[in-house]
Parts: structure tokens; sequence; C-alpha cells
């Protein structure tokens, strides 16, 4: 079975010029969706996780399914304005303006070893405000897993040369 088969691909979506690696297609099939969860946990070896750490929405589907996976907790981070009790936040560009992302303060705690997921990564702009969110609440991030990565727009080298593992299972070109 090849994974990038069961990922939709909808051409100028949201906009013009952007392809749309539409994930929910992997989430239906459930071969597909046992494989992604099975191969992004694979780097970790074994190594030991306290928590992981999806990002707002489809993050929180495939961390989900791992922290079941490997018997961990889950820490959303989530768009500004979501979470109800004390937060702390970290702004990031978007092509238009700033976006916050968010995690409650009592989330991650000093020293936990975390494991960040999201179901695609493009400039970096996000997964990068959610690293410098979990490393203020004192964490260390093992890895950095992916189901996709768009290496054109540059943003797992940049995760990389933040000094993270990262990890993705199809890389698709272009945005
Ligand atoms: P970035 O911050 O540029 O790395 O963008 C990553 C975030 O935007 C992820 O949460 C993705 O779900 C979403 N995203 C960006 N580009 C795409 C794309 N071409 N297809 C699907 N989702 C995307």
């Amino acid at each position: 079975m090849n994974l990038a088969e069961v990922i939709r691909t909808i051409p100028d979506y949201p906009k013009p010029g952007i392809m749309f690696r539409d994930i929910t297609t992997l989430l239906t099939d459930a071969r597909g969706f046992r494989r992604a969860v099975d191969e992004l946990v694979q780097p970790l070896a074994g190594a030991k996780i306290d928590k992981v750490a999806g990002i707002e929405a489809r993050g929180f589907i495939l961390g989900g399914a791992i922290a079941h996976q490997l018997s961990v907790g889950f820490v959303p981070i989530r768009k500004k304005g979501k979470l109800p009790h004390e937060t702390i936040a970290e702004s990031y560009e978007l092509e238009y303006g700033v976006d916050e992302v968010e995690i409650h303060v009592d989330a991650v705690n000093a020293g936990e070893r975390i494991l960040l997921v999201d179901d695609l990564i493009a400039t970096g702009g996000t997964a990068g405000a959610a690293i410098r969110l979990l490393e203020r609440a004192g964490a260390t991030i093992v890895l950095c897993a992916f189901v996709v990565d768009l290496p054109d727009l540059g943003g797992a080298d940049k995760l990389r040369a933040m000094g993270k593992q990262v990890t993705s299972l199809i890389a698709f070109d272009g945005e």
C-alpha cells in the first residue's frame, strides 16, 4: 500500500495555485490510518516520550491516535481564543498578517519529552511557533512528525536548523 495514493489532492484550494493535500481520505482508510500512526512513531525507536502535542485541527486526530498507541497524554495546541483556562501563546507570520497558537499553562511540565504532530509541514511557521511555546513551558521536543512534507517551502529544514529531529512520510513537490 502506497500512502501517497490515499491522500487526495485538491487543486486551487483554498485559493488559486495551492495544491491542498487532503488527509481525510487517509483517515477514512483503516489500513492507511493505522500505517501512518505506526510509521510516524518509528523514528522514536522506543525512546521515552511523556506527551504527544498535536496542532489544531488535523494534528489532533493523528496526535490523539499516537498518544493512545504510546500510552501517554495528549496536549492540544489550539488557535487563539479556544482554550478556557489560563494560556501561554506564540504568534507566527501568515502570508497576510499574524496568527497565534496557545496551550494551557499547566498542559506541559518542565523537563517533559514531547512528540509534536501535525498532518503537514509547509513553511514551518505553525510548527515553529508550537515548538517555541512548548520550549517556553520547559519541555524538550524529541521529534516533530508530519504525514506530508512540502520540502520546496523549507519548513522541515527550518526545524532541523533549530536542532529538531523531523520525520515525514510523504513529500510532495511544489506548494
Ligand atoms: P505552515 O505553517 O506553512 O508549515 O503550514 C502548515 C499548516 O497549514 C498545517 O497545519 C497544514 O494543515 C496547513 N497547510 C499548509 N499548506 C497546506 C496544503 N498545501 N495542504 C494542506 N494543508 C496545508
